[in-house]
């Protein structure tokens, strides 16, 4: 049985700071709304959602966050149409992995309705924030951390639950060139890699500032056993397309199971592309770049829907990809921005009325 919510609290900011936003120029994720949810877990229950004005959070010293780690978020977006209404891709997806990562980092899971009405309440409230510019959305981050105190190294008592917004322009522009990385690792077998935990990230600051230092923009994480198969691109999933086959690695214990993923999995059955979901083996990738069966290699995540790869560096030699026209790239993410932005019929079902 779902909890459902009686009442929110609402408190509206007393000003809007949305005439200090310039919507044609927006980077991603570093200006925020005029409001945002919280919700307490104390005493063994969450209490009642509260959305207030945006405003800092206040936390003790011993925070189990701080010391702990106990921290997870998600990433969506929230589209606006030509005619002026909101949308969603998925969410139900983002509120179920929330939710698996909640238990694997040992932290409470939380009811559906505190996630879906919550958001779509707070979407509501702050729906002018949502821009109407190409290309543009609004940045949804739903995240939750041990907020319960203590130096005992345990999971925490409290936690909170809070929804931020940050209206966003386009991710990435243009084609990387990454690393495919052959010493440190993202995740490991019985780890945390299919969790989205905050901890996963500060583990890749270092190797990716590293690569950046020699001239490449992201990593692609291999298998923390051999450094032999290619999991994950950056923070992003990661498809390579070999002659006409579009391949993807499993989701498992070190990867992260994505929405776009998924999504483009799907796409590229209805439209006969075929699919594969395997190992795909660092040494098959070179040698396809080698005799030119090697057209495309993408990561796929929400921030930047597709992020095409222009060149990959292994062992000291870069690997260039072909220029293609009507790459699967670029059709994935037409189709799956078409559906994000109500351009296209949704014959999945992926779009959610805000
Ligand atoms: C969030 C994330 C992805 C992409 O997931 P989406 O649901 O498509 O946004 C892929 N890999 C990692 C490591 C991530 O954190």
């Amino acid at each position: 049985m779902e909890t459902m919510i009686k009442t929110f609290t609402i408190e509206k900011a007393k000003t809007s700071k949305i005439h200090d936003v310039d919507f044609e120029n927006l980077s991603f994720g570093s200006i925020f709304t005029d409001h945002m949810l919280v919700c307490d877990y104390v005493n063994g229950a969450w209490q009642v959602p509260k959305i207030v004005p945006y405003q800092p959070l206040t936390l003790d010293p011993s925070a189990k966050i701080f010391h702990y780690g106990q921290s997870i978020f998600e990433g969506m977006k929230a589209y606006k149409d030509e005619a002026g209404d909101a949308w969603l891709f998925r969410p139900m997806e983002n509120y179920k992995r929330m939710n698996i990562s909640a238990k694997r980092l040992a932290m409470p899971e939380l009811p559906e309705a505190y996630f879906m009405e919550g958001l779509v309440a707070l979407l509501q409230l702050d729906s002018d924030w949502i821009p109407q510019t190409a290309g543009s959305s609004l940045y949804v981050r739903p995240f939750m951390f041990a907020s319960g105190t203590g130096f005992h190294a345990s999971p925490a008592d409290a936690y909170k639950f809070v929804i931020a917004l940050a209206p966003s322009g386009s991710y990435f522009s243009g084609k990387v060139k990454v690393l495919i990385e052959q010493k440190y690792s993202r995740a490991a077998n019985g780890g945390v890699g299919y969790a989205k935990a905050g901890g996963n990230y500060a583990g890749q600051f270092y190797p990716t500032q590293l690569a950046t230092e020699k001239g490449y923009s992201q990593v692609i994480w291999t298998d923390d056993n051999e450094h032999e198969y290619i999991e994950e691109a950056g923070a992003m999933n990661v498809f390579v397309r070999i002659d006409d086959t579009l391949i993807t690695a499993p989701a498992n214990d070190r990867i992260l199971d994505g929405i776009t993923r998924k999504s483009i999995l799907e796409i590229a059955k209805d439209e006969g592309i075929p699919t594969e979901v395997r190992k795909i083996s660092v040494t098959e990738v070179v040698e396809a770049a080698k005799n030119g069966s090697l057209k495309e290699m993408f990561g796929a995540g929400t921030a930047a829907v597709v992020s095409p790869i222009a060149a990959f560096g292994y062992k000291g030699t870069d690997y260039d990809l072909p220029e293609l026209e009507n790459s699967y790239a670029s059709r994935m993410k037409k189709r799956i921005t078409d559906i994000q932005y109500n351009r296209a019929e949704d014959k999945f079902g992926w779009r959610y009325k805000v």
